[in-house]
């Protein structure tokens, strides 16, 4: 089963952490949308079936005929499914409640743990220069299956006391999974996000991050912006609601940052 993750010249995301509330589903469609704006053809993958990857870039749920949940139960190839968005060269697979079934449905398969790995290798798939993959709040079959399609993990921890509760367990599935089906699989970094920087505990906070996950914590800190928080329920990235808010701003400074480390690996 061990194979190299994805096909041709995508490079593939996985945005993911156990704890809800994180800012994920921000980070993976404010990235998305970051990488998009310098003329990558990006696609972003909702896998939580919450669907809010999918709301924040602009999918109506009435509208979402093909899902995620045919490219798992392998009803459709990933390229019949990702579709545009209102953010040019940005495209998405959006996901609906039929996930939550998923693992049921699938977890007698041989391949259920690669199932996403296979459908980004298929040929019309390589088209994206990356691909973002937003995790659901769970190491489940859903994430299991982001990890292994992927190239690199990216975690957002959020700036607050417990911010590294749960962070060895998030890094023992990724080791677990470089273990077994994916050996190449790496930490893209760690995204501190709803940065406060009149709160004292938050500053408290990145410094004990930092101390403890070094070199792989990005730079960029992402503000805690109300311009973040209201973008969704227009239906829009933050950096397409207001380019110019602090939040969208660190969001494009975070996007150079990874492009930095992707090259770096890249050339490694
Ligand atoms: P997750 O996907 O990990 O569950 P979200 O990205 O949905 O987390 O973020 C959780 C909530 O926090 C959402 O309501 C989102 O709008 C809000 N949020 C995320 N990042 C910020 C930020 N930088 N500033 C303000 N609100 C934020
Ligand atoms: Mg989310």
């Amino acid at each position: 089963l061990q194979r190299e993750a994805g096909s041709g010249r995508s490079r593939i995301i996985t945005v993911a952490n156990q704890k809800g509330g994180v800012g994920k589903t921000t980070t993976a469609i404010n990235l998305a949308t970051a990488l998009a704006a310098i003329g990558e053809r990006v696609l972003v993958i909702d896998l939580d079936p919450q669907g809010n990857a999918s709301t924040g870039l602009g999918i109506d749920r009435s509208d979402r005929i093909l899902s995620s949940y045919d490219v798992l139960t392998g009803a459709k190839p990933l390229q019949d499914v990702a579709r545009e968005t209102a953010v040019p060269n940005l495209f998405i697979v959006p996901s609906t409640m039929d996930l939550l079934g998923v693992e049921m449905e699938i977890s007698n398969t041989r391949d259920r743990v690669v199932r996403l790995r296979n459908a980004l290798a298929a040929p019309g798939a390589a088209t994206f220069g990356y691909v973002l993959i937003d995790c659901p709040p769970s190491l489940n079959l859903l994430t299991i299956n982001a990890m292994t399609a992927a190239h690199s993990v990216l975690v957002p921890l959020q700036c607050e006391f417990f911010a590294l509760e749960g962070l060895s367990q998030l890094l023992e599935t990724v080791g677990h999974v470089r273990s077994t089906l994916n050996p190449s699989l790496e930490i893209q970094g760690v995204v501190l996000t709803m940065y406060d920087s009149r709160n004292n505990l938050a500053r408290q906070v990145v410094d004990d991050v930092r101390a403890y996950l070094g070199e792989k914590v990005y730079r960029t800190l992402i503000p805690r912006n109300v311009r973040v928080s209201e973008a969704p329920s227009y239906g829009k990235p933050a950096i397409l609601y207001d380019l110019n808010c602090s939040g969208s701003q660190a969001y494009l400074q975070l996007a150079s940052e990874v492009i930095q480390r992707e090259r770096h690996t890249r050339a490694a």
